[in-house]
């Protein structure tokens, strides 16, 4: 059906490349095309063999002419962006003056502060809707199936939803005493800032970590979880109708959390760049240097993640609760694709969503997030591509 390019060769990235294979009908074509080309080869070299035709190419994401160049050269369909949100905004750049479609899954992000926003890709719309293309934002798990399981319950349980809050939970355990599950630059950056959620329509801001809950995971168990900022709660506020308050948790174990302070209270997770030896270096780059890599941690990790959304709104008149989630085992993921739980739940939705506009089940020209388009397809997908999902009407609510 068509061609994808995909940039970016790491965790997510690599799942995503394997859900394409599975998919060959859709993706007949795929180049991998990332910083480190050895990495794409390595990819290429555990696919190829099936139905998708798969080349590989070095690219550096920051420079608009390099990638010019390659989407000249390949003549992709659309080009999903697994490479680090500080190359999204270049990317969208060579899509605009290529005509391509675009795909992501975490939006945009200064490189010097650590603020997540949609403010900078949707300055994008018009221009992307004159073009006649689209950008899918947030098409991993959260950002991404969040805001499909959103479209969702508003399309087939509620008349208005009042109250989300989504809950990420990862219960596994990689025997490490610290390391994080993704990128550990994104992954630290995003955890160590503050705190927000929206009421009535304003951002509420809190200390990093300052609001804790214990939630009953369905499949997991009780578990420690804290408030933190989310980047699909500010497109979320706008595209579900009667929303009240969002709110986004996610676990943590105390060993994660110790060590982070620690890290925190030495200095080790500044972006402020210091002078060493003569050279400048950014500590939480130095950190992610020394800390293990993310996707080494597949074939250690055991036990399960379940991400969702409780919804709490009004039908025909009457109070509602609605949760929807899914369930995914570490150790499965590694057996199927050779990675964790928390690359393959994004890698699996970044391959959806590209299926969608491949397929053009999804086509909208502009800048859209994930809510905006109609989730039934990707819902059957989900279920599909390794990401089944589960339903309560009576879940347990969050204080
Ligand atoms: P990794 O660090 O494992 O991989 C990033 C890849 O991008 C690497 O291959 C890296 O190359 C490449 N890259 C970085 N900079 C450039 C550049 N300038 N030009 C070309 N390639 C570049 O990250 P993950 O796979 O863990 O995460 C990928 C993305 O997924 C991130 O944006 C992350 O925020 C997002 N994410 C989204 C989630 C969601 O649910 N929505 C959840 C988890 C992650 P090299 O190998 O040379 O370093």
């Amino acid at each position: 059906m068509g061609k994808a390019l995909i940039i970016g060769a790491g965790g997510v990235a690599s799942v995503c490349i394997h859900k394409c294979c599975q998919n060959p009908d859709v993706f007949e074509e795929i180049c991998i095309a990332s910083r480190t080309k050895s990495k794409c080869d390595a990819l290429k070299e555990k696919l190829d063999g099936g139905k998708t035709k798969i080349s590989t190419a070095q690219v550096n994401a920051d420079n608009v002419d390099e990638l010019i160049a390659l989407i000249n050269e390949f003549k992709p369909d659309v080009v999903i962006n697994l490479a680090l949100p500080y190359q999204d905004l270049t990317i969208m750049d060579a899509c605009l003056a290529t005509k391509v479609n675009y795909v992501d899954t975490a939006n945009y992000e200064p490189l010097d502060t650590a603020k997540f926003e949609y403010k900078w890709q949707w300055a994008y719309r018009e221009r992307f809707e004159q073009a006649g293309i689209t950008a899918l934002l947030g098409s991993g798990f959260d950002p991404g199936v969040t805001g499909v399981f959103s479209a969702y319950a508003m399309k087939h349980e509620f008349d208005e939803i009042n109250y989300i809050d989504i809950l990420d939970c990862n219960a596994g355990d990689h025997g490490y005493p610290f390391a994080t599950n993704f990128n550990p630059e994104i992954n630290i950056r995003e955890v160590s800032a503050k705190g927000s959620y929206i009421e009535d329509g304003k951002w509420v801001e809190t200390e990093p970590m300052e609001i804790k809950r214990v939630y009953d995971f369905p499949e997991i168990g009780e578990k420690d979880m804290y408030l933190l900022h989310h980047e699909e709660l500010e497109s979320l506020a706008l595209n579900i109708k009667g929303i009240k308050r969002i709110r986004f948790f996610m676990t943590f174990g105390q060993s994660y959390l110790t060590h982070l302070k620690c890290l925190e209270n030495v200095g080790m997770t500044s972006i402020e760049p210091i002078e060493f030896e003569g050279k400048q270096i950014v500590p939480l780059q130095f950190l992610k240097a020394v800390l293990p890599d993310p996707a080494s941690l597949g074939p250690r990790t055991k036990g399960k993640t379940n991400i969702g959304c409780i919804f709490i709104g009004k039908k025909d008149g009457k109070d509602k609760t609605y949760y929807l989630y899914n369930v995914c085992d570490h150790e499965k993921c590694y057996k199927e694709v050779g990675s964790q739980a928390v690359s393959y739940t994004t890698g699996v939705p970044a391959m959806i969503g590209a299926a969608m506009l491949l397929t053009g089940k999804w086509n909208k020209p502009g800048v859209h997030n994930i809510e905006e388009f109609d989730p039934d397809p990707f819902m059957d997908a989900l279920n599909q591509f390794g990401l089944p999902w589960k339903e309560s009407f009576h879940p347990d609510l969050v204080e």
